[in-house]
């Protein structure tokens, strides 16, 4: 009832003519009721209202209103979709389509539309013309093509999106996991993805971080207008607290030197990774354990990470395919050749990726398979050896070989960096107090 009402009242105040109208039937009814007209002279005064102009001016207002002028589409973009059958769909005619496709190839706008995204159209119901064409052409940039009624063209309006890009500084205690502090702190997956990964070369996220240790992180992301987060951007500087020793990162974005350097220069990334996993738990270390299947003792010349099946995983090193098929025990694995004195092997693989084909170049962090439990195993597992002139290491407590370590010009301008960063990260730090 009390939606009848509001609906009631939503009804009055859209059609205040109609109303009016409605107010002025009753009234007269009521009135040739109250003073007892002839039958025959109330029908002539109901006859006058419904001839009376104004009434029929709102009665034919009102019907255009039902079917309004223009309409509204929001087109998703499917395969095979092109501008001109879209329009074509909507019922545009020729001549209209033609001269949007001729004013969008003036513009420079090629109809290279990209499936999903969506093209807002304002259609005029009396002629089926284009009003308003809108395409969306980057995340941050949309066009639009508006119909200019007096000369009869279409005017182009470019809108683009401001972003702004904002550094932002957060640290906290880890308490039980890294991911699940810092997402606690609000800072997006993606950015702990990244930090993960940084430090993947130098930290067992699994063995090497205690309860208490701590982190600082500044990271950059961007902006709209309504402060909205539209992406993230780098790691500028980071520093992974354990147990009370410093371990800092800072960004250097020298072209050709671009990553993350410790204090002295020494780039993050290493030679090869100890997790070639995301978000694994090591479950069984290098060194002498029961095997779990043959049931005695057992050198175990590798170290396994459970992780849950189908878990990407990625060549911790550059280097060539050199195997990618089953090899018994291991089921399916792959071993990839990175120099003349390191190679790796990954066992126990549900399936390979379509990076892992014999000769095949692979880049450090490409996935090559997924996590699975063929060959010899109880679950699913990455089985991961590193191979030193031809004997197998423990993976987790080798010195890897190190990477880049900046010299001369480059190093010059790194401590400079460091300088700068170090400032931004007070100026940071002090904004929050
Ligand atoms: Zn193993």
């Amino acid at each position: 009832m009390k939606l009848n009402v509001k609906y009631f009242q939503e009804f009055i105040k859209k059609n205040q003519e109609l109303s009016f109208v409605i107010v002025l039937i009753i009234t007269s009814v009521l009135l040739t009721q109250l003073f007892q007209v002839s039958k025959n002279q109330s029908t002539k005064e109901y006859l006058k209202v419904i001839n009376n102009l104004y009434f029929q001016k709102t009665f034919t207002n009102v019907l255009r209103g039902f079917q309004p002028k223009y309409s509204r589409v929001k087109h998703k973009i499917k395969n095979n979709d092109s501008i001109n059958n879209i329009l074509k769909s909507y019922g545009v005619p020729k001549n209209e389509i033609n001269s949007i496709l001729s004013t969008l190839s003036k513009n420079k706008i090629t109809n290279n539309i990209k499936v999903n995204d969506t093209i807002n159209l304002i259609i005029d119901n009396s002629n089926m013309t284009i009003s308003k064409l809108g395409i969306t052409i980057s995340k941050t940039k949309k066009i639009e093509l508006i119909r200019d009624y007096e000369k009869d063209i279409f005017e182009k309006r470019e809108i683009v999106t401001n972003l702004q890009r904002k550094t932002i500084f957060k640290e906290g205690k880890i308490t039980q996991s890294l991911y699940r502090s810092a997402s606690k702190q609000n800072i997006p997956a993606n950015i702990i993805v990244e930090f993960a990964r940084i430090y993947g070369f130098q930290i067992d996220f699994q063995r090497d971080i205690r309860k208490n240790d701590s982190f600082q992180i500044i990271y950059e992301v961007y902006e709209d207008e309504n402060k909205k987060i539209f992406n993230t951007g780098k790691i500028i500087f980071a520093d992974l607290n354990l147990r009370n020793q410093s371990n800092t990162l800072y960004y250097f974005d020298k072209k050709g030197d671009e990553g993350h350097y410790d204090l002295n220069g020494k780039s993050a990334k290493k030679a090869l990774m100890k997790t070639p996993i995301n978000g694994a738990r090591l479950s069984s270390p290098y060194g002498m354990r029961k095997h779990p299947i043959d049931g005695f003792n057992k050198m175990h010349r590798g170290t396994d990470f459970a992780a849950p099946e189908g878990t990407p995983i990625m060549a911790s090193g550059d280097g060539v395919v050199i195997k990618a098929s089953w090899c018994g025990g291991g089921g399916n694995c792959v071993k990839i050749k990175h120099n003349s004195s390191y190679s790796t092997v990954y066992a126990h693989m549900s399936k390979f990726s379509r990076l892992a084909k014999t000769g095949n170049r692979v880049k450090q962090g490409q996935i090559i398979g997924y996590v699975g439990s063929t060959g010899k195993s109880t679950g699913p597992h990455l089985h991961y050896e590193v191979i030193f002139n031809g004997k197998k290491i423990n993976s987790q407590t080798l010195k890897l070989p190190s990477g880049k370590v900046l010299q001369g010009k480059s190093r010059e301008q790194f401590e400079i960096k460091k300088i700068k960063t170090e400032v931004l990260k007070s100026e940071l730090i002090l904004r929050l107090s």
